[in-house]
């Protein structure tokens, strides 16, 4: 087959105008035939109290599906899950193929194997720096410093022109376990000439540059050294650059590393496998705990966005079973808390403080550090790598504005501002072309709904103003047969007045079924309307809100 050349175009449909959802993808041929490469598959966290009951928001890839003849396969930049987190859910419906570092297949192995009924999930491993191709696109995986072991930038080769995608980074010349970010690649790739960079916006808005890992492995290992009774550490578990940092610490500090939570264990394990595991000490399980002197201990533990089931929280509540912290221990917490997190973060905090025990934070401390470019960095990698065009992503339309101001002041000339779904053009006359579909599904349980599915909205319309329901027995002649029945669901027992709101609903049903006329009281569906607008109404005038309403109605 011919290669098909003549046009590359880019379409994110997630992570764009948002944090989180990461997917985009590179299209190559015409309008007529296309072939495309998808870029990550990842989900957003519904921490948003407008979803009750939803844990997940996935990208809806309807488009891929129809496309998934013309569409050569998956590379995952990292396993952080905004950019692999659906990939368990939905590539059962691609089946296409999906390349990955050893650490990022490795990660994805694990969790698949944790969930029952996981589809059996075929990955391709290259190596960090690795090259290879996929249908026609030549893609070249760039060693860059994260969060997590093993981000990947991607130079993507096509007849079309080149583009850098960079997937999450920042520049950290002394990162705690993997190489620095590939410096020489990338200004090796300005010089052979970039056609588009399509970056992460996540720190556009801060001065300066991000500050190193090492930074932050040395103030864990002042405070641990300074502290005088038991310490707790949370982190993201999958920041094993960090995990890495506390173990050194606390080995500065005499101090056994205990690892308490499932999910810290999990990555432990993948990143002994994978090689990130090399020369630390003996760790030990959560039983070891209670055998050890309190300044003898470090207990790394998983929950730094107060997930209430994690180590941490059942930690301050005393619940952990094998875990306890008492007045003068310190809780470290070595992670941002993610926006929506902050109020179960916040009463973990002061559970803490309240049982006499420090805490620090990122915001009394360098015990923290983000793993994405601020603006002194992003300027760099313009310079590096001297695209014609920059497409920011990865932000909310705060961070992609910024990115897109500091693109033009350094000179770029075409700084193309999409959103999901938006179809851009890079090669030749560069700009926005077209739209593809995009949107989002969500996880409700063990099912995946469309976001406009009635489910979600009626569970939150329940959660603000209850329900009501009402069974009416009607016989052939239009007359009721028996007392009506009803249920009153989250609407509050009395008025305030003291009169029952069960016997208000009743009464108003009463009324409403007597006051119509005798040829409408056989019509069911007249019935039923006529009752639920006067329910709505008689608790509405008691209580200021209007419940859902069902009513059926019987014909006997
Ligand atoms: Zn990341
Ligand atoms: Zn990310």
């Amino acid at each position: 087959m011919a290669a098909p050349q003549r046009q590359l175009v880019f379409a994110p449909l997630g992570g764009v105008g948002e944090i989180g959802m990461n997917l985009s993808i590179y299209g190559l041929g015409d309008e007529r035939r296309r072939q495309w490469l998808a870029i990550d598959l990842g989900v957003s966290f519904a921490s948003e109290e407008h979803l009750p009951g939803v844990d997940l928001i996935l990208p809806d890839i309807r488009y891929l599906v129809e496309e998934r003849k013309n569409l050569v396969g998956f590379v995952l930049t990292h396993a952080h899950e905004d950019h692999f987190g659906a990939i368990i859910d939905l590539w059962p419906k691609l089946k296409v193929p999906i390349i990955a570092t050893p650490f990022t297949a490795a990660l994805l192995e694990a969790k698949r194997a944790s969930e029952p009924g996981a589809p059996e999930i075929p990955v391709t491993v290259v190596p960090l720096g690795g090259r290879f191709t996929l249908g026609s696109f030549d893609v070249e995986m760039v060693t860059m410093a994260h969060s997590i072991p093993e981000a990947n930038a991607l130079i993507i080769r096509t007849p079309a022109g080149t583009v850098l995608h960079t997937g999450d980074w920042k520049i950290d010349p002394t990162p705690i376990l993997n190489d620095a970010t590939d410096e020489k690649k990338l200004r090796a790739l300005g010089e052979e000439g970039c056609l588009a960079l399509v970056g992460d916006s996540t720190n556009a808005v801060r001065d300066g540059r991000s500050p190193s890992e090492k930074d932050v492995a040395a103030t864990i290992t002042e405070i641990i050294k300074a502290a005088p009774g038991r310490v707790a550490v949370t982190t993201f578990a999958s920041n094993v650059g960090r995990l890495r940092s506390v173990m050194e610490a606390a080995r500065a500090a005499e101090r056994e590393v205990v690892v308490v939570g499932r999910a810290m264990d999990r990555i432990i394990q993948v990143a002994r496998e994978t090689g990130y595991m090399e020369g630390v000490q003996d760790l030990r399980s959560a039983d070891a705990y209670g055998y050890l002197p309190p300044r003898k201990v470090v207990a790394l533990c998983t929950g730094s966005q107060g997930e209430p089931r994690a180590a941490l929280a059942r930690i301050a509540e005393d619940q952990h079973p094998d875990v306890t912290l008492s007045r003068g221990d310190t809780v470290i917490f070595s992670a941002r808390t993610i926006p929506g997190n902050e109020k179960a973060v916040g009463r973990i905090v002061n559970g803490l403080i309240d049982q006499g025990i420090t805490v620090i934070t990122d915001r009394n401390a360098l015990v923290h550090v983000s793993g994405h470019p601020r603006r002194a960095e992003l300027e760099e990698l313009i310079g590096w790598v001297k695209p014609q065009i920059l497409i920011p992503v990865h932000g909310e339309a705060l961070h992609l504005s910024e990115h897109a101001a500091l693109a033009r002041r350094c000179g770029i000339k075409q700084v193309i501002q999409c959103r999901n779904g938006d179809l851009v053009q890079l090669s030749g006359q560069p700009g926005i072309i077209d739209e593809v579909p995009e949107g989002r599904i969500y996880k409700d349980g063990s099912l995946l709904v469309a976001a406009d599915a009635r489910t979600v909205a009626d569970r939150r319309r329940l959660s603000f103003a209850g329900a009501v329901s009402v069974a009416l027995a009607l016989s052939d002649k239009g007359e009721l047969v028996d007392d009506p029945s009803l249920d009153l669901i989250g609407v509050p027992e009395r008025d305030r007045d003291g009169a029952l709101m069960f016997e208000a609903v009743y009464d108003a049903v009463i009324a409403t079924f007597d006051s119509l006329p005798r040829a409408r009281r056989r019509d069911p569906d007249a019935v039923a309307e006529a009752v639920r607008r006067a329910v709505r109404a008689a608790v509405a005038e008691r209580w200021g809100k209007k419940p859902m309403c069902h009513v059926h109605v019987l014909t006997v």
